[in-house]
């Protein structure tokens, strides 16, 4: 079948819930994916950061089959070979004491908001369904009812109420907002250090740092949604470490399997997921084997690859490079690590535009807010395929 016979038969058959580029991807190696004609692209999206490994790695492609082969699901009724060592290594990278896994990121950001809350109830002493937890404007932390609750972006939320109650909203950027949102019903403060999908916002320097002293000044738990920026987007393996700061809390997914299964996470210290008793939480397919398996290669590859290392060095470079395209419709470049942005004019006429011009030069990236066109590609990219980006992306943003 061809692209286009695809592309019909989806919008037919496939609720439209997505406003995909129009191209039908086969195969992927690296940093490049091939549509079905076979035609070569850069994919400078990464899955939203789930492949900071690149496509098909090798090495997890074997640890997935190896293991496949030998056992894939048990249930958590009972335990298998790969969950302790997953666990283990995670804390370790991660600086903690515990982890609980599921599978996609929204169910580990609502697990990490019933940890939240139970702390809040059990540890801080608030009243029964009384428990606070802040975020912010601006917010992606997924898609399931109570998360779009708490979301400020209409399209999101809109048909989707009644919202669950128990979140506040403060301004991105502003510690002292917070502050000033908390009361003795505050468990907790949800955040993601750099809002990625937001339209690639970094907060101004010192925030994080100065958000952990007040979470810890009014006894407060800090959560950093990492699901997009950790595990070496940005340069370390966690975007707060930018700062030094070490939350009671950190969330995972995304590229934690390397793009091949989801696996997600939460993971902090003793104190919070150790609240959690048997029969309280759970999830069918959590802690499986072969998720365990792939999530444990996918992370070796982080570490042994130097990948945030390559993230903080070629950012830098290609950030520098942008920064010459001489285009009227550019508003501001700003990125970290590999996570770069490129916001618009409001006379540009919308992302999209150019992302569908890059598209017709090999480059598959995707506007993120309307005017914000997002370069994060696998952290395996070379300084070469860089170059080779840049003369087109600068062809396309200096002559549409
Ligand atoms: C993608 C993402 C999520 C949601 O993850 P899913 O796997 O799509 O449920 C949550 N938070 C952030 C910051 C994300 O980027």
């Amino acid at each position: 079948m061809t692209s286009k016979e695809l592309i019909q038969i989806e919008d037919q058959y496939g609720a439209h819930n997505y406003h995909p580029l129009d191209v039908v991807l086969a195969k992927g190696k690296g940093i490049w994916v091939y549509d079905l004609e076979g035609n070569k692209f850069l994919d400078f999206l990464s899955a939203y950061s789930s492949v900071n490994q690149g496509h098909c790695h090798p090495r997890i492609v074997k640890a997935l089959t190896d293991q496949a082969q030998k056992l894939t699901i048990t249930s958590r009724a009972f335990r298998n070979d790969q969950l302790a060592l997953f666990c283990k290594q995670v804390c370790e990278l991660a600086d903690m004491d515990m982890l609980l896994p599921m599978n996609s990121g929204a169910e580990a950001v609502e697990t990490a908001i019933k940890a939240m809350r139970k702390w809040g109830y059990k540890v801080k002493g608030i009243a029964k369904d009384k428990a606070e937890i802040i975020t912010c404007a601006g917010n992606f932390h997924g898609r399931t009812t109570t998360i779009v609750g708490f979301s400020t972006e209409e399209l999101y939320k809109e048909y989707f109420g009644p919202y669950t109650p128990g979140f506040k909203s403060v301004p991105y950027g502003d510690a002292l907002a917070i502050e000033n949102a908390i009361t003795e019903n505050t468990a907790a403060v949800l955040i993601e250090p750099i809002q990625a999908e937001g339209g690639v916002l970094i907060p101004p320097e010192g925030y994080l740092k100065q958000i952990a002293e007040i979470c810890k000044k009014h006894n407060v738990l800090l959560a950093m949604d990492e699901i997009q920026t950790g595990l070496g987007r940005t340069g370390e393996m966690f975007a707060c470490r930018h700062e030094g700061v070490q939350p009671d809390i950190f969330i995972l997914g995304k590229a934690l399997s390397g793009g091949f299964y989801p696996v997600s996470a939460v993971v902090t210290n003793k104190e919070v997921l150790g609240l959690f008793t048997p029969g309280e939480h759970g999830s069918t397919f959590a802690g499986n084997p072969l998720a365990c398996a792939i999530a444990r290669e996918a992370l070796n590859v982080i570490v042994e690859e130097e990948l945030p290392r390559k993230a903080t060095e070629l950012g830098k470079y290609f950030m520098d490079q942008l920064r010459t395209i001489n285009s009227d419709h550019i508003k501001e470049v700003r990125g970290k690590g590999l996570l770069i942005g490129v916001e618009l004019k409001d006379s540009a006429g919308g992302a999209r535009r150019f992302c569908e011009a890059m598209q017709a030069e090999g480059l598959l990236c995707k506007e993120t807010h309307e005017t914000v066109i997002r370069f994060a590609p696998p952290l395996v990219i070379t300084k070469k395929d860089i170059d080779w980006a840049f003369e087109r992306i600068k062809k396309v943003l200096e002559t549409l």
